[in-house]
C-alpha cells in the first residue's frame, strides 16, 4: 500500500474529514496504538489523560465530529481500563495526514524544522500516520480526552449539516440575523461547512452569500437544504472513490467558484469575483447569484480598475 498523504489546499472540511477518517479507520480500527510521539507540545491543549495513556489500547473506531477528527479507543490487554479515550485532531488551515507502511522509528525533534506535529505508531512495525502542518503560522490541535465533549470547541458545536432534517435547517436559518455565508461557515451554529464548499453551496444553490438567512423563502430554504447535501455528498463520493492520496487536486479540479476568482463561471460564463478581508476571501459568480450586482470589495476594485 503507498503512502497516504492528504492536503486540501485549504482547511479540511466536511468531505475531506470523513475521507480520512474513513481511511483511518480502514487502516487502524481494531489494531493496538504502539506509540505516540508528540513533535510539538504546544499541539496537545489537554495534559489529562496525558498521550503516554494511549499505547496499548486498541483503536475502535475513527470517525469525524464537525470538521473534528475523532481516533476512538479501548481499554488493551495491559492498559488502564478507562473505557474510552479519544484523540481528537483538528487540522486547522495547513495540516495534513500521512499514512505510512514504513514510518521513520526516531521520533520527530521538539522545536525543529519539520512540518510533523504528531506521529502515531499503529499496528504492524514501521505502520502509523503523521499529522503536519505547512507554513509558520501553527493553528494545528490535538486533544485527548475521555469523552469527546470534554473538548470545549467540540461542545459548542452547533449540529451536524448532514444531521438537520428539512425543518430545523429552516429554524436556524429563520432564528439569526446573519448573512448565509456567515451562517453556513459559524460551526456554532451548524458544523462542517468551512469556506470553500460554502462557496460551492451558494453557487449551486443560486443564492448571494451576502442574503440575509431569515429572509429565504420556503422554496429557497428547500433548495439551499438539498444542495447542502447533493454537494458534500458529491465531494465525499469524489474523495473516497479516488487514492486518498490524489485529495488536493481532486479538490480543487471538483471546485466551481472557490479559489478561481478572475476564471470563468461553468455555468455561465462571467467572470468569478471574490470578497476579500485581511485573512481571507471568498467567491461567487455575479450572474448566478447575485443578479448581476458586484459586492463591495474594496481589494477586487482595485484589480478591476
Ligand atoms: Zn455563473
Amino acid at each position: 500500500m503507498p503512502s497516504m498523504a492528504v492536503h486540501t489546499g485549504g482547511m479540511p472540511e466536511l468531505p475531506e474529514v470523513s475521507a480520512i477518517a474513513a481511511y483511518l479507520d480502514s487502516r487502524m480500527a481494531g489494531l493496538p496504538i504502539r506509540r505516540v510521539d508528540v513533535a510539538s507540545l504546544s499541539v496537545l491543549k489537554t495534559a489529562d489523560p496525558p498521550y503516554t495513556a494511549l499505547p496499548g489500547r486498541t483503536v475502535s473506531a475513527v470517525d469525524r465530529i464537525g470538521k473534528y477528527l475523532v481516533i476512538r479507543t479501548v481499554p488493551g490487554p495491559e492498559t488502564a481500563d478507562d473505557p474510552e479515550i479519544d484523540l481528537v485532531i483538528h487540522l486547522s488551515r495547513a495540516g495534513w495526514v500521512r499514512w505510512s507502511d514504513a514510518l521513520s522509528q526516531t521520533p520527530p525533534r521538539p522545536g525543529g524544522k519539520s512540518p510533523i506535529s504528531l506521529r502515531v505508531h499503529c499496528g504492524l512495525p514501521g505502520e502509523g500516520f503523521d499529522v503536519t502542518e505547512a507554513g509558520t503560522q501553527k493553528r494545528l490541535a490535538a486533544w485527548i480526552v475521555r469523552d469527546t465533549s470534554d473538548v470545549e470547541r467540540i461542545a459548542t458545536l452547533g449540529p451536524d449539516v448532514l444531521a438537520v432534517s428539512r425543518d430545523e435547517f429552516a429554524a436556524i436559518l429563520r432564528g439569526t440575523t446573519s448573512r448565509l455565508k456567515t451562517v453556513l461557515t459559524d460551526q456554532r451554529t451548524i458544523s462542517g461547512v468551512g469556506n470553500a464548499y460554502s462557496d460551492e453551496i451558494l453557487h449551486t444553490a443560486r443564492l448571494s452569500p451576502f442574503a440575509s438567512a431569515k429572509t429565504l423563502d420556503d422554496d429557497q430554504i428547500d433548495t439551499l437544504y438539498e444542495t447542502v447535501r447533493s454537494v458534500l455528498a458529491d465531494a465525499t463520493e469524489r474523495l473516497e472513490t479516488r487514492e486518498v492520496a490524489k485529495m488536493k487536486s481532486e479538490k480543487r479540479t471538483g471546485l466551481r467558484v472557490h479559489a478561481r476568482t478572475g476564471l470563468p463561471c461553468p455555468v455561465c460564463g462571467d467572470t468569478v469575483h471574490e470578497v476579500s478581508y485581511t485573512d481571507r476571501s471568498f467567491q461567487y459568480c455575479p450572474t448566478c447569484q447575485t443578479g448581476g450586482k458586484v459586492l463591495a470589495d474594496r481589494r477586487m476594485s482595485r484589480l478591476l480598475k
